[in-house]
């Protein structure tokens, strides 16, 4: 048995290759506490980390106990999936170059034959990122995910458009009418479609539900026509079950997503007991779990919520939840919404007491609970603050006496929600707050300004090496404290990161 000091819950280790798992203290004493925990992976180099701070940080925080030695099973989870990734993208190109073996002699059509599987891998596994796998999401978080979505949907059009250029350079036969000239460029043009009209989105001034189910419709038409088009090909039957089942997956991947999802979450409904005005124009949702027992969640994940539901079909909105997941044993949620757009003015601020909502989740990889940090630096911009606040009011739940700061920028006091109830946090936690307004009142103890390299230096502590970041704020500020971050010296493995802003 290895002692490591560092601050918050008792970590111990069940059974060989077992991920460590987070035991409640003693004196935690809500309901959630007699559940099991999740798996709450721990990395190699923060266990070793907190280990050789021990010394210096015994005064500082309470001791943790970790059994056993630790691995970094997210980084395995992560390379794992991703060779899985990689394996299905080169799957069909590997079984065509077997299938069709002699046709390869000729350099410039096995590279363009090459090019043309690979898209058509890359497309059609494009479902399948976004598909909400848990499992994927835990290992990658959701943004990262979608960000890798939107990079291979762009790569795959270029494995596409080079299929093209190199078994057709001859623009005339594009459009000769055969049927696999017009399947391909269709296909081609739809994929087009599909990229500028994401890239693109804001600048052509479609709402985001415009364009869901225009990318939706899309992606559908990509996949039959790239089916249609890969059909001469793939009368040998090797190539003719690849291709027949990365179609079926990626259209039965979206009919579970739009379909069996709702169904099942229609059985697990949400009501509505309070719709709380926070001021700065932020509503508290309060739901209650009906005739199921809840949702188990780390503090700075997020869900998705149907508000409105008709039948099957419902338009969700990623929300983190704001609450502790030890409320009510996770009974109980909080979401803090924004009034942003039509939904969040309109439609949420509506929502009546007793009214039904779907929640799916819960998501995302921004949570202080897959690492072993001795010391957290949480960093909000406005409604950023959400994650942060069940972040909070876990580790006052669970008794976690960790040194904890947390940066709340905002444009002045009445525009940062939650500003009292995180003060009196103070009192519970080892926790500073230090808001940073760019307007504040005449005597307001705060910061002045924006974020800068010289505040955070200033308020933390010159030795960042077990000190994990947590941030997440309007994208303006991302981008800055990424620059803030290098700055400071602060290696991508300690900083987390969620944007609200995914598409
Ligand atoms: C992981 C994550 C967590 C979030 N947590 C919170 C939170 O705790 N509180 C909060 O107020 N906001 C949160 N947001 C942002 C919230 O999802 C959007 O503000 C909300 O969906 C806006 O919808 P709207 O129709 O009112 O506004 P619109 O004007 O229609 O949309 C504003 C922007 O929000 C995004 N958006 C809109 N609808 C969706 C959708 N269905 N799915 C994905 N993105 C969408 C788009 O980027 C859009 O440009 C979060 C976003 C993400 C990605």
């Amino acid at each position: 048995m290895r002692l490591l000091e560092s601050a918050g819950p008792r970590l111990e280790r069940s059974g060989a290759g077992a991920a460590a798992r987070v035991a409640p203290p003693t004196e935690q004493r809500c309901r959630a506490s007699q559940r099991i925990r999740e798996i709450r992976p721990v990395s190699r180099t923060d266990l070793c980390a907190a280990a050789g701070a021990e010394a210096r940080l015994a005064c500082a925080v309470e001791p943790i106990v970790v059994r056993g030695a630790a691995c970094d099973i997210a980084s395995m989870r992560s390379v794992a999936w991703f060779t899985v990734y990689a394996l299905a993208v080169l799957a069909p190109l590997l079984v065509a170059s077997v299938v069709r073996g002699p046709s390869w002699n000729d350099f410039r059509a096995g590279f363009g034959a090459a090019s043309g599987w690979i898209a058509f891998a890359l497309f059609a596994l494009e479902f399948g990122l976004v598909t909400r796998v848990r499992a994927a999401a835990a290992a990658f978080g959701s943004d990262a995910l979608l960000l890798f979505h939107r990079a291979m949907g762009i790569t795959a059009l270029g494995f596409a458009a080079l299929h093209v250029l190199v078994v057709s350079p001859e623009p005339s036969s594009w459009f000769a009418g055969a049927s696999l000239q017009r399947s391909g460029l269709l296909a081609l043009l739809a994929a087009l479609a599909l990229i500028v009209t994401s890239v693109w989105r804001r600048e052509l001034r479609w709402s985001y539900e415009l364009w869901l189910v225009a990318h939706r419709g899309l992606a559908v038409a990509l996949v039959v026509l790239l089916a249609w088009h890969l059909a001469p090909f793939a009368r040998e039957g090797p190539l003719f079950a690849l291709v027949a089942t990365y179609t079926t997956l990626a259209l039965g991947a979206l009919f579970a997503q739009r379909a069996l999802r709702p169904a099942v979450l229609a059985q697990r409904e949400w009501e509505l007991v309070e719709n709380r005005d926070e001021g700065a124009r932020t509503r508290t949702l309060v739901l209650k779990a009906v005739g199921h027992d809840g949702l188990r969640f780390a503090p700075g994940q997020f869900v998705w919520l149907a508000t409105a539901c008709t039948g099957l079909v419902a338009q969700e909105h990623p929300i983190s939840i704001a609450s502790s997941p030890e409320l009510d044993g996770g009974r109980t949620l909080e979401l803090a919404i924004k009034a942003l757009g039509d939904w969040s003015s309109v439609a949420v601020p509506a929502l009546q007491p007793g009214a039904r909502v779907r929640i799916d989740g819960p998501f995302g990889a921004f949570t202080p609970d897959t690492c072993a940090a001795a010391r957290l630096v949480l960093v909000a911009g406005g409604i950023g603050v959400t994650p942060m606040r069940s972040i909070l009011l876990a580790m006052r739940d669970r008794g976690d006496r960790r040194p904890v700061t947390l940066f709340f920028a905002a444009r002045c006091r009445a525009t940062a929600m939650f500003a009292d109830e995180l003060e009196r946090l103070q009192n519970e936690l080892a926790l500073e707050v230090v808001f940073v307004f760019e307007e504040p009142a005449p005597g307001e103890r705060c910061e002045t300004g924006l974020l800068s390299a010289e505040l955070l230096r200033r308020r933390l502590p010159a030795d960042l090496r077990f000190t994990h970041v947590f941030v997440c704020g309007p994208a303006p500020m991302m981008e800055l404290f990424e620059r803030l971050a290098h700055e400071l010296g602060l290696p991508p493995s300690q900083v987390h990161t969620e944007r609200f802003d995914m598409v």
